[in-house]
């Protein structure tokens, strides 16, 4: 047997990593500026996590949530100590899709409306749910017919919004920065914009931080605009590599789901918890956070300094960071891996860039020296 074709072959397999390196089966090391699609924040085989999942994994692995389990409580605690104050409750799935998906039902039971609005070029994941609110015609298309009432509007576009807000609106579904739709940063307010405007048509805010959750220089890109929404989604890196996906909410929306509503059976288990709880207190360091805004910011400087003819523009936060281009992607991330260095892209002609926050700078310089090497000979 082998795998239905879903993904690109990108042609080496991977057998080993520590923190920011990995190895492939040929013994060849990378430099991982890609971590999995931006899961392992804190690089690999991380000292703290390795040793949380191995006494767990000695003990319990799984623990129904029907039952209590000490080490979801410890990521409970952990977790709530990040959050703001407001949102007090939670339920686990196993992916980010999944934390979406659980975001989308609690919006509509707790509102009693069934329509959503989603943004242009947003990605929420791939569970008829979650693709719904995903824009891509390409990932929609051959599954069609979508969930019924979600609607998309122009990113980073207050007077749009305004325009397909009405009575039947559930839940306006946001990244505070795209992060499959190439890295895109909104203006200042437009978080802010999106809340009172929820707030004044009686919709709830789901903020999809799936992506962008403790990476792009501060714990959530939500809260540092001051924007706490109703409905709050992660994952990818908050367990490091083990599959967890939260969805967070105020008790508001919580009180208005009913018991037995929704569930999954992996969802919570003591295992994944175990590495969350881990994961969550080396980023409970400010400094960590300080750092990746420091080397973002340095990054991009780095990149507009040397006014690369074939760049068009560099953008990001912190280290969730692009570089488009005027020509096609592909070539330039293939000959960077060919140059031992792992990027991913972000749509047809953006270099993504999701590193560890525990990178350090000249490891930086080594991944910008293989991108405008690749740069010049790709074609
Ligand atoms: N939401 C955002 C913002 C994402 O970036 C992703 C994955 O890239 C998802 C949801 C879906 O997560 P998963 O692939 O774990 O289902």
């Amino acid at each position: 047997m082998s795998p239905i074709p879903l993904h690109a072959d990108r042609g080496i397999s991977l057998v080993r990593g520590e923190g920011c390196y990995l190895w492939d089966s040929e013994g060849r090391r990378y430099l991982d500026l890609m971590t999995n699609y931006g899961v392992n924040l804190l690089g690999h085989a991380h000292p703290a996590i390795t040793d949380a999942i191995q006494k767990q994994a000695a003990i319990l692995t799984n623990a129904h949530q029907s039952f209590g389990s000490p080490a979801r409580d410890d990521f409970i605690e952990a977790l709530a100590a990040i959050l703001p104050p407001a949102l007090t409750r939670i339920s686990f799935g196993n992916s980010g899709a999944e934390a979406v998906e659980a975001a989308l039902k609690y919006a509509r039971v707790a509102t009693g409306r069934t329509g959503i609005v989603a943004t242009h070029r947003a990605y929420h994941g791939r569970t008829f749910g979650a693709l719904a609110a995903t824009a891509d015609a390409k990932y929609r298309e051959p599954f069609a017919p979508m969930l019924e009432g979600v609607r998309h509007v122009p990113f980073d576009n207050l007077d749009a919004l305004e325009q397909a807000l009405d009575d039947s609106i559930a839940a306006v579904i946001i990244e505070p920065i795209q992060g499959e739709g190439g890295v895109r940063v909104p203006n200042d307010g437009y978080l802010q914009g999106i809340r009172e405007r929820c707030d004044a048509h009686g919709a709830l805010l789901i903020g999809d931080e799936i992506q962008t959750g403790f990476r792009t220089g501060a714990p959530l890109a939500c809260t540092r605009e001051g924007v706490v929404p109703d409905i709050l989604c992660l994952s990818k890196s908050i367990a490091n590599g083990l599959p967890l996906g939260v969805t967070v909410t105020t008790e508001a929306v919580s009180e208005r789901v009913p018991k037995g509503s929704h569930g999954s059976t992996f969802a919570g288990n003591p295992l994944v918890c175990a590495a969350g709880a881990a994961t969550l207190r080396v980023l409970a360091d400010e400094a960590l956070h300080d750092e990746a805004r420091r080397l973002g910011e340095r990054f991009q400087q780095r990149v507009r300094a040397l006014n690369l003819p074939q760049v068009r523009e560099v953008r990001g936060r912190g280290l969730m960071l692009a570089v488009e281009l005027k020509k096609p992607a592909t070539p330039v991330i293939k000959a960077m891996q060919e140059r031992g260095v792992l990027v991913l892209p972000g749509g047809s002609t953006v270099i993504r860039f999701l590193p560890s926050i525990l990178i350090e700078s000249d490891e930086v310089d080594q991944g910008l020296e293989a991108l405008v090497d690749a740069i010049h000979v790709a074609r």
